[in-house]
């Protein structure tokens, strides 16, 4: 079915970042898997490309054009390629963080941050999650207590996607421990700021080339011109950036079904069994049949809620629908995939052998599949 959300610049834009991609990432994918790891350097080029901070404003050096189907294309061409570990940094970086850093900073802090995060200098990171919670955050146990013109900021996160890397760390805290909601507020706490130390690069099922780190903050000053909003409205401004970061997961996760359905169409048509193509018996046409028609049906969501998005008018439902039901879909997908692969789909030479590795947290950070339909069922009164 024809996509009607992209114009030519959209067109160009996506022949670029796929040059990119080809260039910059798949040769280096493999060794970035067992590294563990992506290059700084890798930032540094995106960012010398355009590719990094697009709907930051010109005057700080990003792109100016807050257009979330840019975000977008680069989401399906990271799977295209099959290269979802490498890729995943950048997309937390524009998609996920920059709201963050244009929506509620001063005109100080955003000259002080901005151009460096467009020029991929500074990298960033947003940290929730804590070794005991995830997904009930009000239970937050990182306290920053104010001081003068300074916050001391106690505990520690985990699971924090590029922990390692990170420059600059949007940090859920306790302003006032005694509150749950109204006791949280955000803070960028930074590379360098003594007592800021980061645990080691966690060993992960999938996604390898994506760093993941534990960070820990024992008496850290941070400066209250870090303060990002406004205190004690931290759980707000979370609130209202989690639409966007689901709605990022959900085109990933669409743009990841897809890629791995290309494969194994590919695979059914080419491998015989019994004297034909595996694709050609009926079960397996079936399940072919069945995951395109999915996959389509999801496009056309996604495509519509990027719109919405961009029309200021997506809400935390709408993208919490997305979510759960894209990521839901892309487990079974991938899986399916694996299964018409047969004994070739459990080797990791092959793509779909480690699309489905990567696939398997989707319905778990950013909001497990629980939760989305926790957000969903209480907006319907039950
Ligand atoms: C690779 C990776 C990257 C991540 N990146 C980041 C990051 O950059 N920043 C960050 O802050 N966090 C990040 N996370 C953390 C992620 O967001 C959390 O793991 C997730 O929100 C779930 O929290 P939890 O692990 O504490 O699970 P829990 O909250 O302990 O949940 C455990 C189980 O209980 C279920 N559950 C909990 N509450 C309910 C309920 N009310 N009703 C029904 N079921 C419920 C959950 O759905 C889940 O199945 C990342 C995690 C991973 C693995």
């Amino acid at each position: 079915m024809r996509r009607t959300l992209f114009t030519d610049d959209h067109d160009l834009f996506r022949t670029a970042f796929r040059t990119f991609v080809d260039k910059e990432i798949v040769p280096h994918h493999d060794t970035w898997e067992r590294e563990g790891i992506v290059p700084r350097d890798l930032f540094l080029a995106a960012g010398a490309n355009g590719f990094l901070c697009m709907a930051a404003p010109e005057a700080y050096g990003g792109g100016g054009v807050d257009d979330f189907r840019y975000n977008l294309i680069i989401a399906e061409e990271i799977q295209r390629a099959g290269v979802a570990g490498s890729g995943l940094g950048i997309t937390l970086h524009n998609d996920i963080c920059l709201p963050y850093f244009t929506d509620l900073t001063t005109d100080e802090q955003k000259a002080r941050w901005l151009p460096g995060m467009c020029r991929g200098e500074l990298i960033t990171a947003v940290a929730m999650t804590e070794p005991t919670m995830g997904s009930d955050l009000a239970s937050m146990r990182t306290t920053a207590i104010r001081d003068g013109d300074t916050y001391r900021v106690n505990g520690s996160k985990t699971f924090i996607t590029n922990g390692i890397n990170a420059d600059l760390v949007i940090t859920a805290v306790k302003t006032d421990p005694s509150e749950r909601h109204k006791g949280m507020s955000l803070l960028v706490i930074e590379r360098g700021m003594a007592g800021f130390e980061r645990g080691r690069n966690l060993d992960k099922v999938g996604l390898h080339a994506q760093d993941t780190a534990e960070l820990f903050f024992t008496d850290v000053a941070v400066p209250a011109t870090n303060l990002l909003g406004e205190e004690g409205r931290g759980f707000h401004h979370l609130v209202d950036n989690l639409p966007q970061e689901r709605l990022s997961i959900a085109m990933s996760a669409v743009a990841a079904a897809r890629q791995a359905l290309e494969w194994t169409l590919a695979y059914a048509k080419e491998r015989e069994a019994f004297g034909q193509p595996i694709g050609s018996f009926q079960h397996n046409r079936f399940t072919l049949a069945e995951m395109r028609t999915e996959i389509d049906i999801a496009t056309v969501f996604v495509d519509r809620c990027v719109e919405a998005l961009d029309d200021g008018e997506l809400t935390a439902e709408e993208a919490a629908e997305a979510k759960w039901w894209c990521t839901e879909l892309q487990k079974r997908v991938v899986d399916a995939c694996v299964q018409l692969h047969g004994g070739y789909g459990y080797m990791l030479e092959y793509p779909i052998a480690r699309a489905w590795l990567d696939a398997r947290i989707q319905t778990i950070y950013g909001g497990t599949t629980e939760i989305m339909k926790e957000i969903i069922g209480r907006s319907m009164g039950v």
